[in-house]
């Protein structure tokens, strides 16, 4: 059993909001493929994180509030945008549309704290990164309240500090994520060059929790936040924000998928680089084909059984396939996000928030069964594979 394994014990909200956390990110150069932590090359790209306020120890230091903004102006022009834009290509305009409109908001609830020993201008770059991307999910929760973000930004030299962190906040008994012996951390194998985290919600009570987030910035990491990364632990901020336990019935490919959507979405607006948001895309139809090697000839009936078979206690939910589950909830998103919209989709997530089964909230938001949305989100795996 991993590490990871033993921190997410059994529930999905355990599995969701440990599991990314330190993963995607960023798959880092050119080459996609699933990669185990611990085990050779790693990746990481990208993450960050923070800590929580209050919580000043003699050693930690806190960040500037006032980061200047990240966000790239739009360059959109009659040239560059699509001349007719596809399926995803309008999902992915819609929600820099979003983006954007959503930078007037103020600043999300993050309580960051730093470890002695990790570079104070690469955090403050992190979290004002992460501020931006937060805005998008003020802007959603329209007034619903932020849970707070608890951050700590560490070195791969702080296991110690990590581990006092972890106590304070959660609990010894939830000091996993990081295995000295090994040296990873989540997903990550941890060196001077790394940048990744975790995320984890506690207490998962229905009320008075918080997420945890911690990440390392390794000593020599020099590279600028990465926009997939970012806005992919942002979105689970929301998500975990707001829903801390997600139902037992929720397939595997949920929390991931919105979060891999907006994090793919917004590494790039197709309306500026057409090409760049498509390899960055083509890297998830990669992926799943790695698992579904015959994936262009599935049929909707193949494409269902896919997905009844991405449940938690499936393979294709477990360990060896983890980036499968990102991949295909990265399609099944950009599915949901044509056919319902982002609006509907936070009614789905408040549905949850209220204890609404997954199968009861698809119903009442959606209008439809699940096992007619699998149907519909197959049609369209069948459309993307094609
Ligand atoms: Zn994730």
């Amino acid at each position: 059993m991993t590490t990871d394994q033993k921190v997410r014990g059994s529930s999905p909200f355990e599995r969701a909001s440990c599991i990314d956390v330190s993963f995607l990110v960023e798959f880092d150069g050119n080459d996609p493929s699933p990669v185990r932590s611990g085990v050779t090359k790693v990746v990481v790209a990208g993450l960050m994180l923070l800590v929580s306020s209050g919580c000043s120890a003699g050693s930690e230091r806190s960040l500037p509030t006032d980061s200047a903004s990240t966000v790239p102006e739009s360059t959109t022009t009659s040239e560059n945008v699509p001349a007719v834009p596809n399926t995803w290509e309008s999902v992915y305009l819609g929600i820099w549309r979003d983006f954007r409109a959503a930078q007037n908001e103020g600043d999300y609830p993050l309580n960051v704290t730093l470890s002695p020993t990790v570079d104070v201008a690469s955090a403050e770059e992190s979290v004002a990164a992460y501020k931006d991307a937060m805005r998008l999910w003020l802007a959603t929760l329209d007034g619903v309240p932020a849970t707070r973000v608890e951050w700590s930004i560490m070195t791969e030299k702080d296991h110690a500090w990590w581990l006092e962190r972890v106590t304070a906040n959660e609990g010894r008994e939830r000091a996993l994520q990081w295995d000295e012996s090994t040296n990873t951390f989540g997903h990550c194998h941890l060196t001077s060059t790394s940048f990744c985290g975790y995320t984890s919600v506690f207490p998962a009570a229905p009320e008075d929790f918080a997420v945890y987030q911690y990440s390392v910035i390794g000593s020599e990491y020099s590279s600028r936040p990465n926009p997939e990364t970012v806005n992919h632990e942002a979105t689970h901020f929301y998500q975990l924000g707001l829903v801390s336990r997600f139902p037992d019935d929720t397939p595997c490919w949920f929390v991931e998928g919105q979060a891999t959507l907006y994090g793919v979405a917004l590494h790039v607006d197709p309306a500026v680089d057409q090409r760049s948001s498509t390899m960055r895309r083509d890297r998830y139809v990669d992926i799943v084909r790695q698992f579904q090697p015959n994936a262009g000839k599935h049929s909707v009936t193949d494409w269902v059984d896919v997905l009844q078979r991405m449940y938690q206690s499936e393979p294709s939910c477990g360990e060896t396939q983890q980036y499968f589950k990102y991949a295909v909830g990265l399609f099944a998103w950009e599915h949901l996000y044509d056919a319902f919209g982002p609006a509907a989709m936070h009614s789905l997530l408040l549905d949850l928030r209220d204890g609404a089964t997954f199968e009861t909230a698809i119903e009442t938001v959606l209008g439809v069964s699940t096992t007619d949305l699998e149907v519909r989100l197959a049609d369209y795996l069948v459309s993307v594979f094609d």
